[in-house]
């Protein structure tokens, strides 16, 4: 559904992505791993544009994506792309002054022009399956880190996306909350979302990821199923790096 032909991205004279192919099927779910400053940030916001590739393609649909926002000939707008594309970051970014319900309802009405009453509809359905229903009415700053991040995720999911990208979105939680923001994505993964999801949490890649790409220096250095990556690691660099998450 989602393609990555070639994927090159520097930042000056800093070559971060050097040629990077990946190709997501419908209902995949694909864990990237990799050392800090590996590149699996800048990867995934290639993926959805949000960064502009410095070469190579990606594709959409069986399109190539443009730097043009509208759609034009045969080629996707970046603005089509987004639109179906999901990204939830480290950060969770919710509206401070919106509550609960109006995080998740602002882009379906906003961007979508949804009528209000449907969008509330689906945001509460989204909220119930996110565990946060009887929390509609709160603001974010009254939320424990780990709600406001499932928040995040179904404010991402009111957008019905084709694609959802997560960007170490557990990394800024206290341990003990963890575990509630990655039974919510287990559960979308066994609904069949498609997902592409850099996390630091081994076992939960193990257990979710139908394939894992270890990045190092911006390569994929090693692709493969959990239980080859990172179960059973054969390149050294990628034996060290699971090590020190065991
Ligand atoms: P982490 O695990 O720490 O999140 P990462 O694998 O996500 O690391 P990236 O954030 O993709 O790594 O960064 C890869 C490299 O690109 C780093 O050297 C970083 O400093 C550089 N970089 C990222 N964004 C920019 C930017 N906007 N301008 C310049 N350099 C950047
Ligand atoms: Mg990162």
């Amino acid at each position: 559904v989602i393609e990555a032909v070639g994927l090159h991205k520097s930042y000056g004279t800093l070559e971060v992505l050097k040629g990077l192919d990946l190709s997501l099927e419908r209902g995949e779910v694909v864990a990237l791993i990799g050392p800090s400053g590996s590149g699996k940030s800048t990867f995934i916001r290639c993926l959805n544009m949000m960064e502009i590739p410095t070469g190579g393609t990606i594709r959409f649909r069986q399109k190539a994506v443009s730097e043009r926002f509208h759609d034009k000939g045969e080629e996707l707008g970046i603005g089509t792309l987004r639109r179906h594309v999901g990204m939830v970051f480290q950060h969770f970014n919710l509206f401070p002054h919106k509550t609960v319900l109006q995080n998740v309802t602002e882009g379906p009405t906003v961007v979508c022009k949804r009528p209000k009453r449907e969008a509330e509809e689906l945001a509460m359905d989204l909220l119930a399956q996110v565990g946060l229903a009887e929390k509609h009415a709160t603001y974010p700053n009254h939320l424990s880190g780990g709600q406001k991040q499932r928040v995040a995720i179904a404010r991402a999911l009111a957008m019905e996306p084709e694609v959802l990208l997560l960007d170490e979105v557990t990394s800024a939680l206290d341990p003990e909350l963890v575990g509630e923001v990655l039974a919510v994505i287990r559960g979308l993964a066994d609904k069949g979302m498609t997902m592409a999801i850099v996390t630091h949490e081994m076992a939960f890649a193990a257990d979710v990821a139908s394939r894992v790409l270890f990045l190092d220096k911006g390569v994929i250095a090693e692709t493969g199923t959990a239980e080859e990556v990172i179960l059973n690691p054969q390149n050294p660099r990628l034996q060290g790096f699971v090590a020190r998450f065991k």
